[in-house]
C-alpha cells in the first residue's frame, strides 16, 4: 500500500475529548472516528487491526473446539421474556419498537438466541458437547460510554455459549474456554491475568475475567506476582485431554477482582513481595452458570435413559473492539502507538525519503516488491512531507519495523532499519535488510 494513496487521516494535535492515551492515539493515527457517543466507523487502520485480532480470536476458539455462527443484532422481546431477563436487564438495553409496534431490542449479548437455536435444534444426549460462537456487535446503552472504544456502546464481541449434559462436562467446556483465552491473550502480544470475578446479571457461579494491568484500568484488581508473566499453554494442546492440571495451575495463586476480593485471604496467602494491587481492563470474561437460561427456556435433550435433561451452559466474552484501545495501554511511548507484529496494521513502514528522485524511487519499489514476496504487508511513505514529518507519522502509527531509504543509501546500496519497540536503528545492505526485517517478524509473531 503507498500511503499517497491510502486514507490515514493522522492528526498532528491531541484531540482534547480523549481522555486516555488509547483513545488519543486512536484518533491521532486515523483508525477511528466518533459518529456519536460511544458510536465509532473504523477507519483503514482501525479495521485492519479489528480484523487481525478477531482472525486470532477465531483462530483460538476454533482449536479449541468452539463453532462459528453469525447470530443478529436485532432481537426480540419476547425472547428475553422467556428467560425472564427483559425487564430485568434495565436501561443498558436499547428497545426499539418496529413498524407493527413489536418490541425489538438490539442485543447487548446473545444468551437468549442461542439458548433458543439449541434447544430447537438438538435433541439427544448424542449430539453433545457443543460450544457455538459468534463475533458480532453488541449495543448497550452505557452511563457514560468513554475512553474511545474501551468503553463503547456500539462494540464488537466474540461470545461464545456451551452445552453440556452434565456439570462435569460444563466444567471441561468452561476450561477449554480458559485455555483458549490464555493462548487468545499470548498471541496479541499481551500480559493477561485471570481472576476470580463476579457474575453479575449473566449469574451463575464460577466465573473468571481476564485483565491487562494497566494505570487507565477503570477497576482495582489483586493478584499474585508470579500470574503477570504465567506459562502459555502450547498450540499442541490437547483440547480433549485433560485440561484441568493448567487450569489449577493458574487458579491456585491468588487473583481477584475488587468484587470478588478478599483481603484477608491476599495477606495470608500471598507474601508481602508478591502482592500486587493494580489497576485492570477487563478483554474477557467466561462464565458457567448451570442452567439459569436453559431450564426457563426448555433447553433439555433426551439422556442416555430416555430422559428430558436441562441442558448445562456457560458463557465466554471477549471484548474484540476493547481490546484495539487495551493494547494500545499496555503497548505505546510518547511518540506514539507500538503494535506487536501480530495484530500491526501493516508490519513494515518503508520510508521513501526522496520521493520523485528515480534512483531511489526505484530501490523503494525492489525492497518493497522483496519484503511482500516474503508475505509481509507494507506501507510505502511515498509522500511529499520533510523526513522529520515522516519519521513522526511512523513512530505515531506504530508499525513493528521501518525500512527507510534515502538517496545517500542507495549510492552504497544500503537502508536503515529501525525497530519501533526498542528504537535501534542499524545500517545495512538492501538484502540484508529485508531479511533482517522478515526474521524478526516471524519471531515476534512465535508463540509456541
Ligand atoms: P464491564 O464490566 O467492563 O462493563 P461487562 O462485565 O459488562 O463489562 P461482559 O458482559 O462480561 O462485560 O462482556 C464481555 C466482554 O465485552 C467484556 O469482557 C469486555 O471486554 C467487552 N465489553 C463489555 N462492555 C463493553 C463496552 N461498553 N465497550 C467495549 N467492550 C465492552
Ligand atoms: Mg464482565
Amino acid at each position: 500500500m503507498h500511503l499517497s494513496r491510502f486514507f490515514m487521516p493522522v492528526l498532528r494535535e491531541t484531540p482534547k475529548e480523549a481522555e486516555i492515551v488509547s483513545h488519543q492515539l486512536m484518533l491521532r493515527a486515523g483508525m477511528i472516528k466518533q459518529s456519536a457517543a460511544g458510536i465509532y466507523s473504523w477507519l483503514p487502520m482501525g479495521l485492519k487491526v479489528l480484523q487481525k485480532i478477531a482472525d486470532i480470536v477465531r483462530e483460538e476458539q476454533n482449536r479449541a473446539g468452539a463453532i462459528e455462527v453469525l447470530m443478529p443484532t436485532i432481537q426480540s422481546a419476547d425472547l428475553w421474556r422467556e428467560s425472564g431477563r427483559y425487564e430485568a436487564y434495565g436501561k443498558e438495553m436499547l428497545r426499539i419498537e418496529d413498524r407493527h409496534e413489536r418490541e425489538i431490542l438490539f442485543g447487548p449479548t446473545a444468551e437468549e438466541v442461542i439458548t433458543a437455536i439449541v434447544r430447537d435444534s438438538i435433541r439427544s444426549y448424542r449430539d453433545l458437547p457443543k460450544n457455538l460462537y459468534n463475533i458480532q456487535w453488541k449495543f448497550r446503552d452505557e452511563v457514560r460510554p468513554r475512553f474511545g472504544v474501551m468503553r463503547g456502546r456500539e462494540f464488537l464481541m466474540k461470545d461464545a455459549y456451551s452445552f453440556d449434559l452434565t456439570p462435569e462436562d460444563a466444567r471441561r467446556a468452561y476450561n477449554r474456554m480458559f485455555v483458549a483465552y490464555l493462548r487468545t491473550f499470548a498471541r496479541l502480544g499481551l500480559q493477561v491475568v485471570p481472576m476470580k470475578a463476579d457474575t453479575g446479571p449473566i449469574g451463575g457461579d464460577l466465573s473468571h475475567e481476564f485483565i491487562i494491568l494497566a494505570e487507565t484500568g477503570e477497576s482495582q484488581v489483586f493478584c499474585h506476582k508470579d500470574l503477570i508473566d504465567g506459562a502459555i499453554p502450547r498450540a499442541d494442546t490437547d483440547f480433549n485431554g485433560d485440561l484441568s492440571p493448567i487450569f489449577e495451575a493458574w487458579t491456585s495463586k491468588y487473583a481477584a477482582t475488587e468484587e470478588m476480593h478478599d483481603a484477608a485471604k491476599f495477606a495470608a496467602e500471598v507474601p508481602q513481595d508478591k502482592q500486587v494491587s493494580a489497576r485492570g481492563i477487563e478483554v474477557g470474561h467466561i462464565f458457567y452458570f448451570g442452567t439459569k437460561y436453559s431450564a426457563p427456556m426448555g433447553c433439555k435433550v433426551q439422556g442416555p435413559d430416555g430422559q428430558m435433561i436441562t441442558l448445562q451452559m456457560g458463557s465466554y466474552g471477549i471484548g474484540v473492539s476493547r481490546l484495539v484501545g487495551g493494547i494500545i495501554e499496555a503497548s505505546h511511548d510518547e511518540a506514539g502507538i507500538i503494535w506487536p507484529a501480530s495484530v500491526a496494521p501493516f508490519e513494515v513502514g518503508l520510508v521513501n525519503l526522496k520521493a520523485g528522485d528515480a534512483a531511489t524511487d526505484a530501490a523503494v519499489a525492489t525492497l518493497e516488491v522483496k519484503l511482500e514476496n516474503a508475505g509481509l504487508e507494507v506501507l510505502v511513505d511515498d509522500t511529499d512531507e520533510r523526513a522529520g514529518g515522516k519519521f513522526a507519522t511512523m513512530d505515531l502509527i506504530g508499525l513493528p519495523y521501518q525500512v527507510i531509504v534515502g538517496p545517500k543509501g542507495v549510492k552504497t546500496g544500503e537502508a536503515e532499519v529501525k525497530c519501533r519497540r526498542t528504537g535501534v536503528r542499524e545500517t545495512m545492505p538492501f538484502d540484508q535488510a529485508v531479511d533482517r526485517v522478515v526474521a524478526a517478524i516471524a519471531d515476534d509473531k512465535h508463540v509456541d
